[in-house]
């Protein structure tokens, strides 16, 4: 059976996962957040203390893989559920710099690419539209101001006790765009063939209704 599958990329901050979750709850595909594979892959490199020369041969034992329990995914390393354990400043912080080896991203292409394969989905992540899935039937590039992103981040965290002043998200974010767009291996870009969607000015609701239209629009007849 062809599968449909729906790339959408761009910066941290975005709402790429919130309003992927949301467009896919509407179509009934599978939500697919590639950055949670890399983010265990740091959580891997990072508690086992290994060296980037050691990485590529010590991703052959990480059995890092994504299951779907009730239509939500949790990531794995091995038996253990990391999907919370990724979650933290220090995390995403050593996701964005490992991410750049290409030894993690050769390990973690083909989990991603069987998923697509085997699935209806809308994957989110950075070179979704560029290198894991050319073919795409659609293809979105999701961004907003930096200082939107981050006030949007800060916005989530404030109901925390240990919440970071405004100015250390903003630069937080601005240093990850940096790392992510300024690497040699798939670099973070809108893919030529990508729709351009702004949210500096839209709500959650209003973004993933646009992002539907367009997919509709784009698959008429397919789906
Ligand atoms: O999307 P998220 O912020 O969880 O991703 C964490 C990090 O993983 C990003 O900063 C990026 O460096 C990396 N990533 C990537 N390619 C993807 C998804 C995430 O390089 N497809």
């Amino acid at each position: 059976m062809k599968t449909i599958n729906i790339a959408i990329d761009g910066p941290a901050g975005a709402g790429k996962s919130t309003i992927a979750k949301m467009v896919s709850s509407k179509l009934g595909y599978i939500y697919v957040d590639t950055g949670a594979l890399y983010r265990a892959a740091a959580l891997y490199i990072t508690e086992n203390g290994i060296p980037d020369e050691d990485i590529e041969k010590s991703l052959e034992n990480a059995d890092i893989s994504l299951k779907f329990i009730d239509g939500t995914q949790r990531v794995f390393v091995g038996d253990k559920d990391v999907s919370d354990l990724i979650r933290t400043p220090e995390i995403s912080m050593a996701a964005s710099r490992t991410s750049a080896i290409p030894a993690v991203r050769a390990y973690l292409f083909e989990t991603q690419k069987k998923i697509a394969r085997e699935n209806n989905v809308i994957m989110d992540g950075r070179d979704i539209g560029t290198v894991v899935l050319p073919d795409a039937e659609v293809k979105i590039f999701l961004t907003a101001s930096a200082e939107e992103r981050a006030n949007r981040r800060y916005k989530e965290l404030s109901v925390k006790p240990d919440c970071p002043p405004y100015e250390d998200i903003l630069k937080d974010i601005i240093q990850r765009d940096y790392q992510d767009m300024n690497r040699e291996t798939s670099p973070l870009r809108q893919a030529e063939d990508a729709i351009l969607v702004d949210t500096t000015e839209l709500n959650l609701e209003q973004s993933a209704d646009e992002i539907v239209r367009i997919i509709s629009e784009r698959t008429a007849g397919e789906i």
